[in-house]
């Protein structure tokens, strides 16, 4: 059983609507305050409610993503946009590279493609291979909830794609060759999305979007790609390695969740 984090801390706030101020905005003291206090087990209601609050355990039940093998290769958000169906349709039977040999499923997107918020992460694992669909793995359920911390929906309000579309088997990274077959897709999609801010997750992203090294020292710092406001920030996988760290990836979501005029959860 999973240890309850600062997003299921967060999703709990938003759901008992128990802290959520009218002029909330997160001061360093705020954040020190919010994190380093020893957990409760389930937070209390604010209020006399008419319903019960929920409990941590449904919080994260309902923050969940679907598993696996309840899903298709298309998702059920598919809202009408000729352009991209054929781009999936084109990269279904891609060969351009040698991870076409070796996939189950080619992994395009998820969420809507009219989205203002796009994820990009590394390549699909095995659940992605699996299903089709990025993201519906460990650290697919973990960014699946840093989604829903930041008050977004996830398979409404935001697109998620890859820099490969096939898995590298194994799990390893992709390789320069296949990153560089695959990335005009992803430029295209990008392209079609057009949104205001893309979060990149991890080394991988950063590396093929802007050639550059460093996600310990980059994230959190903005970067404009045609236009486009960049936050690079850590990689749920590694984030799943590495708990401590997602105090430092929320910060970063909440920078992008002020870009959206978003308000953080301010303390109790
Ligand atoms: Fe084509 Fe990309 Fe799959 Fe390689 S990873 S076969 S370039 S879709
Ligand atoms: N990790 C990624 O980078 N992408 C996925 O789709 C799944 C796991």
């Amino acid at each position: 059983m999973r240890k309850p984090d600062i997003f299921d801390e967060i999703i709990q706030c938003l759901k008992t609507g128990a802290s959520v101020g009218a002029d909330a905005s997160m001061s360093e003291e705020t954040l020190h305050d919010l994190y380093a206090r020893p957990r409760r087990a389930a937070a209390p209601s604010p209020a006399p409610a008419a319903s019960p609050a929920p409990t941590a355990a449904s919080v994260r039940q309902a923050a969940r993503a679907p598993q696996p093998q309840q899903l298709s290769a298309v998702p059920a958000y598919a809202p009408d946009l000729p352009e991209w169906e054929s781009l999936r349709t084109e990269c279904a039977s891609c060969m351009k590279c040698p991870l076409g040999r070796t996939r189950t499923h080619m992994v395009f997107a998820d969420g809507n493609p009219r989205a203002e918020l796009m994820f990009i992460g590394e390549g699909p694992g095995a659940d992605e291979d699996a299903s089709g669909i990025p993201f519906v793995g460990r650290a697919g359920e973990l960014l699946s909830r840093m989604i829903a911390a930041m008050t977004f929906d996830r398979a409404t309000e935001t697109c998620i794609a890859n820099i490969v579309k096939c898995r590298p088997p194994g799990n390893r990274n992709p390789s320069d060759e296949e990153a560089a077959a695959c990335m005009p897709y992803l430029k295209r999609q990008i392209a079609m999305v057009n949104p205001k801010v893309i979060v990149l997750l991890g080394a991988v992203p950063l590396l093929y979007l802007f050639n550059l090294k460093g996600i310990m020292k980059l994230r959190g710092r903005w970067l404009d790609y045609d236009g486009i406001r960049v936050m690079p920030t850590y990689h749920p996988a590694f984030l799943l390695r590495n708990p401590p760290a997602k105090k430092d990836a929320w910060a970063d979501l909440q920078a992008v969740m002020a870009e959206f005029g978003r308000k953080p959860v301010p303390r109790r």
